[in-house]
């Protein structure tokens, strides 16, 4: 397992780097106050950006969940806010059509999805069911060939401009939640489907958060994704997915903190001489650039191992861990070698800060990791021994 970027995992790093700081950077502001970056997501379609993960034939590139990894870092790096709209279309709402739906699914949710013509969220977590996803409320009521949603969702990324929704919902109500759990495609148009607020964030401004109701929302059967009552391992497989990639993101909010403050603490002098020579300061972005660096190895051998089609349950989980808490802690030391500049909108830091204090929330909690961490030692434990 290489621990570094191949050629053409640079090649594609510089190519989306460029894309960032082409179309991403002169926008950045605009989202932090509030827009939703939809031209973004169009564009990245367009230049083929979309999809690194999933095979061609499903619309996507081909290159596989390094190259996903890359896309989250590199545009994450610019504006996080632009890269949550992009991960929970492209990769949190695509992924279980890429590896459950049919032909027909993929063609109708898939395809313009990762086009970029139009945009998808992921509907899991409702008022009652958050880190316990088990415990969904939501019911869909089959009634002939169609289902009847009814419940509701918060924190919905995407949510409110989703032209299509990915909703996880409950169909056998006899039986546990791990097997009569079902996904279903929601268009944006379904009857009874409603907005009912926008979150206002700490950080993450531009991001689209909200909270939907379904009021007798009818689905037909066409549009249950990988089976009735087959949701449960979509669930699982989706959250595997998606943590090397979350993870990745964090990295490039922390990547971008850690590279202002060399460059602050290089340039600002006190005492007669800059920053940098103070070991008060620079043992800090020692410690800032350990974090970096364990928080690429973990990344990048989570994704690895994707792409070798095994399970990345720990690896993943491991990842996203780190990372998020590295991430956070990077960007607060940034903040304090900054001084009180640092504390001001003139620089982006104090945005660094905010923003990635969300992913230790956002995907699964620091918590709900350390409990995946620990759950897959035990029963490797376990399994050897029996
Ligand atoms: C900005 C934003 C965007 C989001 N986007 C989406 C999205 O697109 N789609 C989606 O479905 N969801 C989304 N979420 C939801 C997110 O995944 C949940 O907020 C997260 O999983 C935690 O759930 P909760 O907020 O209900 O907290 P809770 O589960 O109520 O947790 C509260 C606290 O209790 C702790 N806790 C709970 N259970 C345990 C345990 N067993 N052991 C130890 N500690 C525990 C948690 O770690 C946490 O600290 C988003 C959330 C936010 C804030």
């Amino acid at each position: 397992m290489s621990f570094s970027d191949s050629p053409s995992e640079t090649k594609f790093r510089e190519k989306v780097r460029q894309f960032a700081d082409r179309h991403i950077a002169p926008i950045a502001q605009k989202v932090e106050d509030g827009y939703f970056p939809r031209e973004v997501l169009q564009r990245l379609g367009e230049e083929r950006l979309l999809g690194a993960a999933f095979p061609k034939a499903d619309g996507g590139l081909g290159l596989g969940w390094v190259f996903e990894t890359i896309v989250a870092e590199e545009i994450s790096a610019v504006s996080a806010a632009t890269e949550m709209a992009r991960l929970a279309s492209g990769a949190l709402y695509a992924a279980p059509f890429a590896y459950f739906a049919t032909k027909v699914q993929k063609r109708r949710y898939l395809f313009p999805v990762l086009a970029g013509e139009k945009v998808g969220a992921l509907a899991l977590t409702e008022p009652k069911a958050g880190s316990d996803a088990a415990s969904l409320k939501t019911y869909a009521r089959r009634t002939g060939r169609d289902f009847v949603l009814n419940g509701e969702k918060r924190f919905i990324t995407n949510g409110g401009v989703a032209d299509f929704l990915f909703v996880f919902a409950v169909s056998d109500r006899s039986k546990p939640s791990t097997a009569g759990l079902s996904c279903f495609v929601v268009p944006r148009e379904s009857r009874g489907l409603e907005v009912v607020k926008a979150y206002g964030l700490l950080g993450m401004h531009g991001a689209n958060v909200v909270h939907l109701r379904f009021r007798n929302v009818r689905v037909s059967e066409d549009n249950v994704v990988g089976g009735i009552n087959q949701g449960f391992p979509i669930l699982l497989d989706e959250l595997d997915r998606e943590r090397p990639a979350v993870a990745a993101g964090m990295l490039g909010i922390a990547r971008s903190a850690f590279e202002s403050a060399v460059d602050y603490s290089m340039q600002r002098e006190q005492f007669g001489r800059s920053i940098r020579e103070f070991e008060g300061v620079s043992f800090k972005i020692s410690d800032m650039a350990v974090q970096l660096e364990a928080s690429r190895l973990l990344v990048l051998k989570a994704a690895r191992l994707l792409d070798e089609g095994k399970s990345a349950r720990l690896e993943g989980a491991m990842a996203k861990l780190f990372a998020t808490e590295a991430a956070f802690d990077v960007a607060h030391q940034a903040l304090q070698i900054h001084g009180g500049i640092g504390y001001t909108r003139d620089l982006p830091i104090e945005r660094y800060f905010r923003d990635a204090r969300f992913m230790m929330i956002g995907g699964g909690t620091s918590e709900i990791m350390r409990f995946l961490i620990q759950r897959e030692i035990y029963q490797g434990r376990t399994r050897r021994s029996c």
